[in-house]
Formats: C-alpha cells, structure tokens, sequence
C-alpha cells in the first residue's frame, strides 16, 4: 500500500546517496529525444549519442557529494529517475530509517571495495564503483601479478559481488535489471 513520504525525506535520502549521479548504480544516464542543445553545460559537454538514443556519462560533473545544480535546470531523467530504495519507501515497505541504514551499509562496503581495488592495483584518485568493475577482469586474468595479491584480489572480488548484490536487490528499478540482462 501507499504511504504518504514527504519529498522532504527522499530528498534527505538522495542527497545521503547520489549512487544514481556518481558512477555507483550506473555509467551513462539516458537523454529524452530533443534535450541536447539545451542541457546544463557540463551534462551537455558529457553527452553522447548512440544506436539512435542519446546519453550522458557518470558520474555527473555537477556532483560533488551531490547534486550542485539541485534547484536548477537539469535533465528531464535527474528528476524523473526513481530507484527501487525509493519507491520502497512510498510503498511502505521500508522507513526512512532503514533507507539511510541501507545507504550507509552501501557506502561503507563501496569504499571498502574501491580501497581493497587501489590497494591491490596501485591506482590512485577518484574511481567509481562502476569503473571497479570494469578493472575487475584485468585483476581476475592476472594482468597485476596474482601472486602474493592473489588472496586480496579474491577478496576484493567478494566484496564487489556482495556490493553489486544489494546494489540490484535495493536500488536498480526492475526495469533497469532488465535492461542489463537484455543487453
Ligand atoms: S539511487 Fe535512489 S536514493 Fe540514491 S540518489 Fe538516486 S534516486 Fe536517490
Ligand atoms: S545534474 Fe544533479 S541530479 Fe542530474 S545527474 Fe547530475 S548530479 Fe545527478
């Protein structure tokens, strides 16, 4: 059943997140037809188009910590894009609470997984949890010396699988489960 959360809360909950904006959740958000040309300047220069439909690269450039252009013009999918942690939440399945929790559960394991990942592939700096792992493979077919990194690798393996895990279980909408087993 339908419960009654204020914008106010999953506006708290989104702004605690940003997994949808920052590289966690997903690589390119999709563009509605008609909307290059007058995007937000950085959204725009990140654009793309591609097999007929058009993008964006994440994470987002106005996304330090969160959304910088909030109360701003942004792209039709920003303020439309509803995960499932949300929807949950409208649903009465969780409170918002729980929501938090399951954010901050996420966060920790992220960071543990992309410090396990520049721990055990020298890299340094920003990196999304997408980007982990696309990296994955290079760690897994043995590309950064197995050998005595072999039993971090694994666990780092482990850790992004738990992650992707609740990632789908929690935020992806069915929709975007979907779309990543057709592809
Ligand atoms: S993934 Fe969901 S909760 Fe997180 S910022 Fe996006 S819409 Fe908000
Ligand atoms: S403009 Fe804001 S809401 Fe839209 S993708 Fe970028 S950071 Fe996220």
């Amino acid at each position: 059943m339908r419960t009654d959360i204020s914008p106010e809360t999953e506006q708290k909950i989104c702004i605690e997140c940003g997994f949808c904006c920052d590289g966690t959740l997903f690589r390119t958000a999709t563009l509605t037809p008609g909307e290059r040309g007058s995007l937000p300047e950085l959204i725009e220069a990140n654009s793309f188009e591609e097999g007929g439909n058009e993008y964006f690269r994440l994470p987002c450039r106005y996304f330090k910590g969160k959304c910088t252009i909030y109360s701003e013009k942004k792209a039709v999918v920003c303020s439309a894009y509803r995960c499932r942690l949300l929807k949950s939440l409208s649903y009465g399945d969780i409170s918002p609470d729980e929501a938090l929790k399951i954010v901050a559960d996420a966060k920790d394991l992220r960071e543990e997984a992309t410090g396990m990942y520049k721990k055990v592939t020298g890299r340094s700096g920003e990196i999304t949890f997408r980007e982990v792992l696309t990296g994955l493979s290079s760690v897994v077919t043995g590309d950064n010396e197995r050998g005595s990194k072999a039993f971090e690798a694994d666990l780092l393996i482990v850790r992004c699988n738990i992650l992707e895990a609740l990632l789908i279980k929690r935020f992806r909408a069915i929709e975007d489960f979907e779309k990543l087993v057709m592809k």
